[in-house]
């Protein structure tokens, strides 16, 4: 695709994506009112992984202002593509630390620190490059094996370790919990988000606590979500993943 044609939309291409967030947000709003919270406190971002550049240009249309991306190959062919500067891509998949110079120019935040690993050698390539990043640490709260992250007994510690690193900004807490669990995990979230907070660590200002996705986002939203990532209830199913 050229971006010539990305130009060249008519205007019902992507009206099922239009459809979708205007639907989202009235969930939302429901949600919001109901949580007795304001509608302002929660950011929805689009998750673009599988999805052409061009409807996710029609989501940013509608006023998103917020994208999540997966994976380093994807960023690098799609970003130059959307209709948005970095201040609006936020890297949430999983990232080894030989693919942070490919994406650490793209993106405003990465939100899935899943190791203090990962944070020193991410400290390292923003201090050689005189450079400050956001990040949020993702915390495993459902202990799954295949998913990564903190344990949430593991999180102050590394809240603490991750404050004391030059280059980083830590600014809260990832989650994906386990599937279908309801409010449990997002309750946990909720406490560990709000203990980290209290600690008052030194130079920390933590103020996003990121979850809830399509099937969970009103649930997340309940237990104080400041952001939830939505992926297929704004851009539809996606094709099943390829074997590895
Ligand atoms: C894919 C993905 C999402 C969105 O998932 P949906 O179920 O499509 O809403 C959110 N967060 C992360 C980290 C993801 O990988």
């Amino acid at each position: 695709m050229t971006k010539n044609q990305c130009e060249q939309m008519d205007e019902s291409f992507g009206w099922d994506v239009r459809q979708n967030i205007e639907e989202i947000r009235a969930n939302v709003k429901e949600a919001v009112q109901a949580a007795g919270r304001a509608e302002k406190d929660v950011a929805l971002m689009a998750v673009t992984k599988t999805v052409p550049p061009e409807r996710v240009n029609v989501a940013l249309q509608e006023g998103i202002c917020l994208l999540g991306e997966n994976r380093v190959q994807e960023i690098c062919q799609k970003a130059a593509f959307y209709r948005a500067s970095k201040d609006k891509i936020h890297f949430i998949g999983h990232l080894q630390t030989n693919k942070i110079r490919d994406i650490i120019e793209k993106v405003s935040m990465i939100e899935s620190v899943d190791s203090l690993h990962l944070a020193q050698a991410l400290s390292r390539e923003c201090e050689k490059r005189g450079m400050e990043m956001d990040i949020l640490l993702q915390v495993n709260i459902g202990k799954e094996e295949t998913k990564s992250g903190f344990y949430e007994e593991e999180v102050l510690d590394a809240v603490e370790r991750i404050a004391k690193l030059p280059g980083l900004k830590a600014k809260g807490l990832m989650t994906i919990p386990p599937r279908f669990s309801g409010t449990l995990y997002f309750e946990k979230m909720q406490e560990l988000f709000l203990l980290c907070k209290e600690k008052k660590i030194e130079g920390l200002e933590f103020s996003v606590l990121s979850m809830g996705m399509s099937d969970d986002y009103r649930e997340a939203i309940a237990c104080g979500s400041t952001q939830i990532r939505l992926g297929r209830a704004i851009f539809g199913e996606r094709p099943a993943a390829k074997p590895h």
